[in-house]
């Protein structure tokens, strides 16, 4: 039989149509064996497929590649993946679009046949080959043919059980994509990550949050002048971008610090984009929640003059606390709390304490009512939340030094304690706290 089917293959010469009657019926009827289908089949399609130089004839390899694939069914497909697979993928980038139509169509059988093992083992080439493709224009066929593989794509990852995702081989494709100026190719990748998002990307968050920034300010390169397509698109873009720069925020807000990244390599993004009026808002969202995740690497930074002057309300609290903790200056760290007033609940409790320690009495009982407006539970988080800062803040200081202080406390004080939530001397039990820290920290 080999010896038939060798020299049918001799007298077929590489005919596709042909070669398509030989596969059909030497698989269909199981005369070969699956050992024999590379040697046989895959091969000569392989060598016709690469020797071709009309592109009809190439086409036509590819059609059948297809048509052995659906022939050979899952199981004897993945056997031969390797060679199949990267066969397509090659066409799939040619210069030829016809060829580059045939080929999403091809792959689109494939995908459908080898499902999971193709997911597992080619989901970052085949994504690749879709950015790369998204780097030149396209004519409007090959864009249906395109949209159709990678929606094809999205569906069977979607059914799937389980897909381990190849996420800094994904990443990686994704940034260098980026600065594609293309509103179709932008739309693109934002679907894919919107889509195949997980936490462990948090650890690529400063190498894509730059790209996106800028993708959400720098209008596309438009074709024309008045391209309305071109324009919707970028305005579409921009739309997806903000959703899933709030959506990155929330998961960073939300998860533990499981997720460190450079604290400063963000902030130092983020604080770029507060000169653009469509990035400000974004930008002031992360600083104030970086600055209350991660206090500490935020003091640290350079950037964290440029949260003061921006005046974000969490960047003065941690200023005035940080101030009144070195147990000098107490007007200066008051006006950076007045710039807290209202958005950080634990501000009030601060300047309260802080009217203390500069003998004000009348404004210390005003700031305590201020406080009490609230019920007992929140006003002891505040506490708990104000302490637990000023240690924080404290041990950033390069030479801490002990705290005295001497102020005048109410009669009842001798007997309350913190705990007794006694309006008349909370505040000052606290602000006797407070410098407590400082003096036993030393
Ligand atoms: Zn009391």
């Amino acid at each position: 039989m080999k010896d038939e089917i060798d020299a049918f293959l001799e007298t077929v010469n590489g005919d596709p149509r042909r070669i398509r009657t030989l596969i059909k019926f030497l698989v269909g009827f199981k005369i070969i064996t699956d050992n024999e289908v590379d040697r046989l089949l895959l091969k000569p399609l392989d060598d016709q497929y690469n020797q071709s130089s009309p592109s009809r004839n190439r086409e036509e390899s590819l059609w059948g590649l297809s048509y052995l694939i659906s022939q050979l069914g899952k199981e004897a497909a993945i056997l031969y993946m390797e060679d199949i697979v990267p066969t397509i993928l090659s066409a799939l980038v040619d210069v030829n679009s016809d060829l580059q139509c045939n080929a999403c169509q091809t792959l689109v059988l494939t995908v459908e046949v080898m499902r999971d093992d193709f997911i597992g083992a080619y989901f970052v080439p085949a994504f690749k080959c879709l950015c790369s493709i998204y780097e030149h224009p396209m004519d409007d066929v090959l864009q249906e043919h395109v949209c159709e593989l990678d929606e094809f794509l999205k569906r069977i990852i979607f059914e799937i059980d389980h897909f381990r995702l190849d996420v800094e081989g994904f990443i990686q494709q994704f940034i260098s994509h980026l600065n594609n100026p293309c509103p179709r190719a932008r739309n693109f990748l934002l679907k894919w990550i919107n889509f195949l998002w997980c936490d462990e990307m948090l650890h690529f968050l400063p190498e894509f949050l730059d790209g996106f920034f800028n993708m959400s300010i720098v209008p596309p390169l438009f074709p024309a002048e008045h391209d309305t397509t071109s324009t919707i698109l970028f305005e579409e873009s921009r739309y997806r971008i903000q959703r899933l720069l709030s959506r990155f925020r929330q998961t960073v807000t939300t998860k533990t610090n499981q997720y460190i990244f450079d604290v400063g390599k963000i902030l130092s993004i983020v604080t770029r984009q507060l000169n653009h009026n469509y990035t400000r808002v974004e930008a002031l969202n992360w600083m104030s929640m970086m600055i209350n995740k991660y206090p500490c690497e935020v003091l640290r930074c350079p950037e964290f003059k440029i949260c003061l002057d921006a005046s974000l309300p969490e960047a003065h609290y941690l200023e005035g606390v940080r101030i009144a903790s070195r147990g000098t200056d107490f007007k200066d760290a008051r006006t950076h709390l007045y710039k807290a007033l209202n958005h950080v609940k634990e501000s009030t409790l601060a300047i309260a304490m802080l009217t203390i320690f500069l003998g004000e009495k009348e404004l210390t009982d005003f700031f305590s009512s201020m406080l009490y407006t609230q019920p007992w539970e929140e006003v002891v988080t505040t506490w708990d939340s104000l302490r637990a800062t000023s240690i924080l803040v404290r041990t950033l200081e390069p030479n801490p030094h002990s705290t005295t202080l001497v102020f005048e406390m109410p009669g009842c004080a001798q007997m309350h304690k913190i705990e007794s939530k006694c309006k008349d001397c909370y505040v000052y039990l606290c602000s006797k706290e407070f410098c407590s820290l400082f003096s036993s920290s030393v």
